[in-house]
């Protein structure tokens, strides 16, 4: 079945995992695969290179790692760096693996690399997929607006296009404040946007991501979570149990409020995701 279809019967529960920089790393990533696996998420979907950092090839090992263990491959494709020909290697690379869910992305604008621009924006490439076979597609939004976008209603207007284009779901971006989602989703709604929309969850669990969501994400940080990395940032166990329930917290609301899905950005970490799984499991299956 593909997903799209799977949102008819139920809440979505879906794990993301990103390749590793090297393939000396691989049998980290597997291990920790198997694991996610048996957690009976709904899709992994696998991060992929958007130029530059080589990791390309080890993304369709990964999701072909992920399909052999039962569970459908989500396979990332950002398409701003790369060729028409590139991106019909990659579909047919991913069609022989048997790979027929992709995540339509235009991927960030490097400042080093000048953009291909076969493919403009994410809805380009969701055309073109369209009209290459059956694939399920899903694209990216963004509850705080893009970064890139005037302002959050300009970036909703061009959400429109990309579903429009013929993207089937929608996967949030991280964010901390679900009063951003529940907002995005309103407004999404009323601009008669129907396909589901799956909250993007990243559980905040060690000081190295804390620094990041500080430096370079774009979510807006509650006070609430702000209190809480602060307090347990040099107590590694504390901060991880303290991320793990935040997370959770969040689910927790968000399913009470009938999402469509959550998608969970486990970094690699089936030892959160499956502390987050379990605690759950109930309350998004019924
Ligand atoms: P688009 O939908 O093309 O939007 C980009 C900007 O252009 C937005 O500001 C939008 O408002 C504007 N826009 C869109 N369409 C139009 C139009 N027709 N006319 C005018 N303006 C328009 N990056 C990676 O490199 N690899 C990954 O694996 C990856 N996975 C991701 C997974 C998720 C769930 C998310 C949320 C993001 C992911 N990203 C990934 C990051 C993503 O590539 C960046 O956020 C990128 O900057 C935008 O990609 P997009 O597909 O949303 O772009």
């Amino acid at each position: 079945m593909k997903i799209k279809d799977l949102f008819k019967s139920k809440t979505v529960f879906s794990f993301e995992v990103f390749p590793p920089k090297t393939t000396s790393s691989v049998d980290v990533i597997y291990n920790a695969l198997d694991q996610l696996g048996d957690l009976n998420p709904d899709f992994i979907s696998v991060t992929y290179s958007a130029g530059g950092s080589g990791n390309s090839g080890l993304a369709l090992d990964i999701a072909s790692k992920v399909k052999s263990m039962g569970v459908t491959p989500v396979l990332h494709l950002p398409c701003i760096n790369y060729t028409r020909e590139q991106i019909n290697d990659t579909l047919e690379a991913a069609k022989s693996r048997g790979i027929d869910h992709i995540l339509a992305l235009r991927g960030d604008i490097n400042p080093d690399i000048p953009p291909v621009e076969d493919f403009k924006y994410a809805s380009d490439l969701i055309n073109y997929l369209r009209s290459k076979g059956d694939f399920d597609i899903a694209a990216a939004c963004y509850p705080e607006g893009h970064p890139d976008a005037d302002s959050l209603e300009q970036d909703i207007e061009n959400l429109k296009i990309k579903v429009e284009s013929g993207a089937d779901h929608l996967i949030t971006q991280l964010f901390f404040d679900n009063s951003y989602f529940w907002n995005f989703r309103e407004k999404a709604a009323a601009k008669g946007i129907n396909v589901p929309i799956e909250a993007g969850i990243m559980p905040v669990v060690n000081k190295k991501q804390i620094e990041r969501m500080v430096t370079t994400c774009g979510a807006s940080l509650p006070q609430k979570f702000v209190k809480i990395m602060q307090k347990y940032e040099h107590n590694p166990e504390a901060l991880r149990d303290a991320g793990i329930a935040y997370a959770i917290d969040q689910i927790i609301d968000l399913a009470a409020g009938d999402v469509d899905g959550i998608h969970l950005y486990t970094m690699n970490n089936p030892y959160v995701a499956k502390k987050i799984s379990d605690a759950v499991s109930g309350v998004i299956s019924v």
